[in-house]
């Protein structure tokens, strides 16, 4: 699985956004899930909290994977949610980088907001959660076979680990 973590934190995220903007938050609910970045519950959690700031949110969508284009574009054919991406004018991006370029490159009128990054590969248990145990050669740490926890990862790379809010 890949490794996910956060640039923006909640702030940096409104930042970016406008009042009038009508928004889209989107989340992977695979490896970004595992991750505790993604997933249902974050996403929800996002989605409510931007409402509740006064900002305009007119979907939340979850996808399988967002790193297959087919299924970004189904969006916006679909009858059921066409309208909704004609209108949206921002999407908030909770996957990997692979994810948000994906996403990006299908919505490229919009202001597509990048929340994670990909580190490397990882691996997933229900005991330990998720562990960074192949960085990317970018990152400059070494490969460790019981992994760096996300919080150990995170704050080696001056980056942000789980949920956004
Ligand atoms: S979008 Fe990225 S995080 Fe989501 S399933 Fe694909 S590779 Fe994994």
């Amino acid at each position: 699985m890949i490794v996910v973590l956060r640039n923006l934190d909640y702030t940096q995220i409104k930042e970016k956004l406008d009042k009038d903007d009508k928004i889209v938050v989107w989340s992977c609910n695979d490896c970004t899930k595992y991750c505790d970045l993604g997933g249902r519950k974050n996403l929800k959690a996002l989605a409510e909290a931007l409402e509740k700031d006064g900002f305009n949110v007119i979907r939340q969508e979850l996808v399988g994977v967002s790193c297959q284009p087919p299924l970004i574009r189904e969006r916006t054919k679909h009858k059921a949610t066409k309208e909704i991406y004609n209108d949206a004018t921002a999407i908030i991006v909770l996957a990997c980088t692979d994810g948000f370029l994906k996403v990006q490159r299908v919505f490229r009128k919009k202001k597509v907001i990048q929340v994670g990054s990909s580190v490397g590969l990882g691996a997933y248990s229900k005991k330990g959660g998720m562990r960074l145990v192949i960085p990317l050669e970018e990152t400059g740490l070494r490969p460790l076979v019981e992994g760096y926890t996300l919080e150990e990862a995170a704050t080696k790379l001056k980056m942000k680990s789980g949920p956004v809010v």
